[in-house]
C-alpha cells in the first residue's frame, strides 16, 4: 500500500467512507470523506487535506469505484479539516461545492476558488438516490446533515464522532442548537450515522441520545460545581479536566464548557457577574456572591 492509498469502505449499498489523513484534533488523525456512487455518477461529502498526493490518491479511489462523473461536492461545515481539499476536488471534477450560506462566509479559501461555491440546495440526487441537505446548526451556524433515506444513512459532519464526543465552541458553536441537532439525528429514521471522524455508528439514534446524555451530564456537573461556590470559566475547566488533557484538546474543552455556560445562562439556570480581579464569575441564580453584593443582571 503506498503512503497515500485511500481506503474505500462500503457502509451502505451506494455509500462509501474514505478516511483521509488531515490535520485535526486528537484522538482523530483523519477526516472522513464520503462518496455516494451509482451508475457512474458520484457525490462527494467533505475533504480536509490539501496534500496534492493525498488528493490524487482520493481522485484515483473515486474513479476506481466506477465514478465517471462527480456532480456535486458538499461541505458539512466550514472548518478547514472538512473543506481544505474541496478546491482541488472541484478542479479535478468540475463539480460545484455546496455549503450553507452561513458557513460560506466563514471559509478562508483563496478568492480564486470562490467561484466553485454555491449555496446548498435542500435536496440533490445522485443517479436517482435522494440526498436531503438539512440545516442543523450546533457545531457551526451553517452545519449541514446529509440524509440519504434510501440507503438508511445520515452523514452528520462534526455532530457525532466515531469515538468520544465533539467540541462546541462559541460564538460559532451553540449548545441549545446542538441539542436540537442531536434530536434531529435521532428522529431522522436513518440507521447508520457517518461521522466526520472515526468509524461509522451503526445505531445513529442511540449514538445521538448517548451524546446528548453526556452533554446533559456535563451541564449537571457544571451546576454542581456552581452549587459549591461561584467560579470563573477557568476554574470550572480546571475542576472538570485537571491536567488530564493535552493543550490542543484543552482549548476545545474550555470552549465547550463555555458553550454549556452560555446555555445555562440562556435557560436562567446560571447567572454571571463581572469581578474586576477575576473576570466573569458564574453562579447559581440568587446565590450569595463572594462580595456579599446583590446579584447584577446581564
Ligand atoms: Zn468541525
Amino acid at each position: 500500500m503506498c503512503a497515500h492509498a485511500i481506503q474505500l469502505l462500503r457502509i451502505a449499498p451506494h455509500v462509501f467512507q474514505c478516511p483521509v489523513p488531515a490535520p485535526t484534533l486528537p484522538p482523530a488523525f483523519s477526516t472522513n470523506t464520503y462518496l455516494i456512487a451509482k451508475d457512474g455518477e458520484g457525490v462527494v461529502v467533505d475533504n480536509g487535506t490539501d496534500d496534492p498526493d493525498a488528493i490524487q490518491a482520493l481522485v484515483d479511489t473515486i474513479r476506481s469505484a466506477g465514478v465517471r462523473r462527480v456532480t456535486a461536492l458538499i461541505a458539512t461545515h466550514h472548518h478547514r479539516d472538512h473543506t481544505s481539499g474541496l478546491p482541488a476536488l472541484h478542479r479535478a471534477f468540475q463539480a460545484p461545492v455546496y455549503i450553507h450560506p452561513l458557513d460560506r462566509t466563514r471559509l478562508t479559501w483563496p478568492a480564486s476558488d470562490a467561484a466553485a461555491l454555491e449555496d446548498a440546495p435542500p435536496a440533490l440526487s445522485c443517479a436517482g438516490i435522494a440526498l436531503h441537505l438539512r440545516h442543523c446548526p450546533g457545531h457551526t451556524h451553517g452545519h449541514l446533515h446529509v440524509e440519504i433515506p434510501g440507503e438508511d444513512v445520515i452523514l452528520v459532519g462534526d455532530h457525532l464522532a466515531g469515538q468520544g464526543s465533539v467540541w462546541i465552541g462559541p460564538p460559532d458553536g451553540h449548545m441549545a442548537s446542538y441539542f436540537r441537532a442531536l434530536d434531529a439525528i435521532a428522529a431522522s429514521g436513518c440507521r447508520i450515522a457517518g461521522p466526520g471522524h472515526g468509524p461509522v455508528l451503526k445505531d445513529a439514534a442511540a449514538a445521538a441520545r448517548q451524546l446528548k446524555k453526556r452533554r446533559e451530564g456535563r451541564e449537571a456537573e457544571v451546576l454542581g460545581l456552581l452549587a459549591e461556590r461561584p467560579r470563573t470559566l477557568g476554574e470550572i475547566v480546571g475542576a472538570i479536566y485537571g491536567d488530564t488533557v493535552p493543550p490542543g484538546v484543552r482549548l476545545a474543552a474550555r470552549r465547550t464548557v463555555q458553550a454549556h455556560l452560555q446555555h445555562l445562562l440562556s435557560c436562567g439556570l446560571a447567572e454571571r457577574e463581572f469581578d474586576a480581579g477575576r473576570g466573569f464569575v458564574y453562579r447559581l441564580p440568587n446565590q450569595i456572591t463572594l462580595s456579599g453584593r446583590a446579584p447584577t443582571a446581564y
